[in-house]
């Protein structure tokens, strides 16, 4: 063998080796690619588990996961909690300075009847008027029940 023959092998070799040393890190990272997905599709399935758990399972959480379930609750009583006080000032606020639409003509008063058509405004966001309501609801009960006065 040659020494020309012997370079020209050993470049052949070195050759070879970078290109399945760049295979292997090109391979390497398909491989750690394809890892990652399959993370995440866990992470997804694990996250469905959970939900169902939490929302649909019936019955006590066992108690390796008793503080994790009560931990997601507590979130969600924290969130509904915090929807609910960045609604509510809105609303009033609307009530307040704007006063309603007529059901009628539309036109916008704090009134019991529009200043522009007379129609009577809608009293349901008043919220005195609310407790009488549910004053005269009783009343009506004994009515409903005949076996009352046979006692
Ligand atoms: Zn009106």
């Amino acid at each position: 063998m040659s020494f020309f023959d012997d370079v020209s092998r050993q470049a052949r070799d070195f050759a070879a080796v970078a290109d399945r040393k760049a295979r292997e890190v090109a391979d390497s990272a398909k491989t750690t690619a394809a890892i990652m997905s399959e993370q995440r599709e866990i992470e997804k399935n694990y996250r469905v588990i959970g939900e169902w758990f939490v929302n649909d399972y019936e019955g006590d959480a066992p108690a390796a996961i008793a503080d994790v379930v009560a931990a997601v609750k507590a979130s969600q009583e924290k969130i509904a909690a915090l929807r609910a006080s960045r609604e509510q000032p809105a609303a009033a606020e609307t009530v307040v300075d704007a006063g309603r639409a007529c059901p009628n003509c539309g036109e916008v008063s704090n009134g019991k009847f529009c200043p522009k058509c007379g129609s009577p405004m809608a009293a349901v966001e008043e919220p005195v008027p609310a407790p009488a309501v549910e004053d005269e609801a009783p009343a009506e009960e004994p009515a409903e029940t005949p076996e009352a006065p046979a006692e």
